[in-house]
């Protein structure tokens, strides 16, 4: 699991408004594991026990990750010029009252059109992880495409194809259907599955993401979940 700041652990999990967290820990009224901790910037593991005037605190609150499914429709975007609303809105209407009060980031984006895995969480990094280029987790696509995709076009999405932002990174690619492709992605450009599929001459009809590392999308549309911690340290 991921350590975090003493200050912004007790800050992230509402114990402590960051300020105040600090000159606590600096007058020395907090523990950690049991030992008074006067460094602001020490580590706190995931599981460790931290008390502010002898009172225990759950950090447990700090980092979560939520699945979602997401419906066709809604806009990953904070604005919705169109008023089909959000994926933001769609997830609150579904969240019990304990877990509105944060705010949430998605982790990447989907088009509104496209279906599936999104995941959402209330740490900002776990957001540049979840997008960072270099981070090449694996995402699964199945995409409904117009035509019946031949051996040449599955090897040339394999391989690489050539868009006008460069050459794709190899892929796995299969038919599920003659015409539903399966194609799993080490990187995410602005709509990279559909640019791809064009470009081999089989231009998306539907997309829908089935999943992201290890993590499989495993709930109804419009419904989320919580991943455990193992998940997100271990999958994701
Ligand atoms: N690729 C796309 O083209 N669209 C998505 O929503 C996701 C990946």
């Amino acid at each position: 699991g991921r350590s975090d700041w003493l200050t912004r652990a007790l800050g992230r999990a509402g114990v402590l408004p960051r300020v105040e967290a600090e000159a606590a820990i600096r007058a020395g009224r907090v523990e950690v594991d049991g030992r008074v901790e006067l460094e602001p910037f020490a580590p706190v593991r995931p599981g460790g026990v931290v008390r502010v005037d002898g009172r225990e605190c759950s950090l447990a609150a700090s980092t979560r990750v939520l699945m979602f499914h997401k419906p066709a429709g809604p806009v990953v975007h904070g604005s919705d010029p169109e008023g089909v609303g959000t994926v933001f809105e769609r997830l609150r209407a579904v969240l019990p009252e304990s877990l509105r009060g944060f705010e949430w980031y998605a982790v990447g984006r989907l088009d509104r059109d496209t279906t599936g895995l999104l995941f959402f969480t209330n740490d900002e990094r776990f957001v540049r992880h979840g997008t960072a280029p270099e981070t090449h987790l694996p995402k699964r696509y199945v995409a409904r495409v117009s035509g019946r995709p031949g051996a040449a076009a599955l090897q040339r999405l394999r391989e690489g194809v050539e868009l006008e932002d460069g050459l794709t990174r190899p892929a796995e690619a299969r038919l599920l259907e003659p015409d539903v492709v399966e194609l799993t992605l080490t990187e995410g450009r602005h709509h990279q599955v559909k640019r791809m599929l064009a470009a081999v001459g089989h231009p998306v009809l539907a997309l829908h993401r089935e999943a992201v590392g290890t993590v499989v999308l495993g709930v109804a549309e419009s419904t989320w979940r919580a991943l455990r911690d193992e998940e997100v340290s271990e999958g994701l």
